[in-house]
C-alpha cells in the first residue's frame, strides 16, 4: 500500500492554486534573501517565499536545499495588519514546534 519512504512534504500556498504539498528536498532556501523556493506541483510555478530563521532551519531540517546564488525574488505581500509575516500554517505539515514566536515578531517589528 504505498510507499512507507519518510518523505518530508510542506503544505505551501501557491498564488494559482492555492494549498499544495511540496517534498521538502525539492524545495530551496535563500538565506541571503531570508526567502525559500518551491515549484508548485500544479502548475510549475516557480514560488517564492518570505521566510525567517525559525522557518529556514525548519525547512533545513526537513531536508530541503540551500542556494547561494541570490536571485530576485518575488514576495508576494501575503500578510495583512497585525498577521505574521509568513503563518506557519505555510509549513504545518512539517509539525516543527517553531517555539520562537517572538522571533517571528521581531521580522514584523
Ligand atoms: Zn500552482
Amino acid at each position: 500500500m504505498g510507499d512507507e519512504e519518510q518523505v518530508s512534504r510542506a503544505v505551501v500556498s501557491c498564488p494559482n492554486c492555492g494549498k499544495v504539498e511540496v517534498p521538502t528536498e525539492g524545495m530551496i532556501i535563500h538565506e541571503a534573501d531570508m526567502t525559500y523556493e518551491f515549484t508548485c506541483p500544479e502548475c510549475n510555478t516557480n514560488v517564492f517565499k518570505r521566510a525567517n530563521r525559525s522557518i529556514v532551519k525548519a525547512l533545513r531540517m526537513a531536508g530541503a536545499r540551500e542556494e547561494e546564488r541570490v536571485k530576485k525574488p518575488v514576495v508576494e505581500p501575503e500578510y495583512k495588519g497585525d498577521a505574521p509575516l509568513l503563518t506557519l500554517d505555510d509549513i504545518i505539515a512539517l509539525h516543527f514546534e517553531l517555539e520562537d514566536d517572538e522571533a517571528i515578531k521581531g521580522w514584523i517589528g
